[in-house]
């Protein structure tokens, strides 16, 4: 729970030696508050009142790390509801569950399918993070896929089982890899807990109602388990989506730090299209993980899509560099091509430029990630910024033209621009889908 300054000054020494930096110790409180200063700094703090100070201080979901190296997955540390109210920090992981019934050339095959599923869109790439063995067969066969499949991908790997000796072998063939254990019940956490304990491993904690599950986090803190993950079993999508919510709720708002970690859903659709539509909800609200049992590139690039899209600051528009691009092989005769520094306009204009097979300049002028219109409206995309933005970035010294091609929605700056920028200014289409006939035909 957060503290006020108050709530901190009450559990302070109040000798206002000053020995913090502050003049009394309500002011220290009051910076503590604000999480301005560290509670390090009063020497006179006592262990219970250190105790308490620290804990409210820590985030209400933990930050979980499954895996390890560059594709590692961190979920967890939300502070808001909404994503309105500041922004959602990391994006849920996507992963998919194979079974260890297949054999091992199936195995082999859905491996190198989930490989494939890395796309890249608006200059951020996108992967998939997880992949999720369950145990079907016997202990040995599990163990078995286990090293297959840790052989062949450097993803984090999952491991669904509730059999103990079958996991404590697949454990040991995984390492220090941080796999993730799904799932440990009120039945069997006794046998699972010392497991995740030794090899480091993230548990799923998972129980049909949010009390039992309360108790069951609260049964492995007990002994020793810090990264639990949260799971409410097989659910109807708007059961699913209560218990994530409630999940959410009473972490951030009741401060209740027995259920103060990221969620889990396992999607079990033999349909793609219910499955895609079922893990776009869980996105959207609130799971941190969503297991998948269909590849499809077509299914994957769509929620990548929309988790990107979640998962930008919507009070912060994606930008790429302000820049000369150069498109294909343009040389000193190629058309430049002004837009903004808005990602969405780049490389929309980007994709019709690729499409006409005319190599092209695309200049994109800073306007803080603002769209043309948008950009033009707040002064932001004007024939001084533009002018300077020409000169600075060398377009003179690139070209042996002096033509410009500026967006149609913007024609009404022509005039005060060739006048500014000492360039021919030609008025282009309005949408990036007319560029590649008007770049064919210019
Ligand atoms: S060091 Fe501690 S006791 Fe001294 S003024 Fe600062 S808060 Fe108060």
């Amino acid at each position: 729970m957060a503290f006020s300054g108050l709530d901190i000054y009450k559990l302070l020494p109040k000798t206002n030696c000053r020995e913090c930096g502050f003049a009394t110790c309500l002011a220290f409180a009051m910076q503590l508050a604000k999480k301005a200063v560290s509670i390090d700094k009063c020497p006179y703090l006592s262990p219970e009142a250190k105790k308490v100070l620290e804990s409210s201080s820590l985030p209400p979901i933990k930050l979980i790390t499954i895996g390890t190296g560059e594709q590692k997955l961190e979920i967890g540390n939300e502070s808001v509801m909404f994503r309105h109210e500041e922004k959602f920090h990391r994006p849920c992981g996507l992963g998919f569950v194979i079974d260890d019934s297949l054999t091992d050339s199936e195995i082999k095959d859905k491996l190198a399918r989930i490989a494939k599923l890395s796309f890249e869109r608006v200059g951020q790439k996108l992967d998939v993070n997880l992949v999720a063995l369950k145990q079907v067969k016997d202990a040995k066969r599990f163990t078995e896929a286990v090293k297959l499949v840790s052989g062949l991908t450097t993803l984090p790997i999952g491991l669904i089982s509730e059999d103990s000796t079958a996991l404590k072998d697949a454990l040991i063939t995984l390492k220090d890899k941080r796999a993730l254990i799904y799932r440990a019940t009120k039945e069997n956490f006794t046998q699972i807990a010392p497991l995740a304990k030794e090899f480091k491993a993230t548990l799923v904690a998972s129980a049909p109602d949010l009390n039992s599950l309360s108790t069951l986090t609260q049964e492995l803190n007990k002994l020793g388990i810090e990264e639990i993950m949260l799971d409410t079993g097989n659910k109807t999508i708007s059961e699913k989506i209560w218990d994530l919510t409630q999940i959410r709720r009473l972490a951030l708002k009741k401060s209740n730090r027995s259920l103060g970690f990221p969620a889990i859903t396992l999607i079990n659709k033999a349909d793609p299209y219910e499955e895609a539509m079922e893990a776009a909800s869980y996105i959207c609200k609130y799971s941190g993980i969503i297991l998948l049992r269909n590849i499809e590139a077509w299914q994957t690039l769509a929620l990548l899509t929309l988790r990107q899209n979640i998962y930008t600051d919507p009070q912060k528009p994606l930008q790429i560099e302000p820049k000369l691009y150069p498109i294909g092989a343009t040389n000193d005769k190629s058309p430049v091509l002004i837009t903004t520094n808005f990602s969405l306009s780049y490389f929309t204009v980007l994709g019709e430029v690729e499409a006409s097979k005319v190599p092209t300049y695309i200049l994109s002028v800073d306007t803080e990630g603002m769209s043309v219109l948008t950009a033009w409206a707040a002064e932001k995309f004007t024939p001084d910024k533009i002018s300077d933005t020409v000169n600075k970035l060398g377009v003179k010294e690139t070209v042996s033209h002096n033509r410009l091609i500026i967006p149609g929605y913007v024609a009404m700056m022509s005039g005060e621009l060739e006048e500014k920028s000492g360039w021919q200014i030609i008025v282009g289409p309005k949408e990036a889908s007319g560029i590649p006939s008007f770049l064919r035909n210019l």
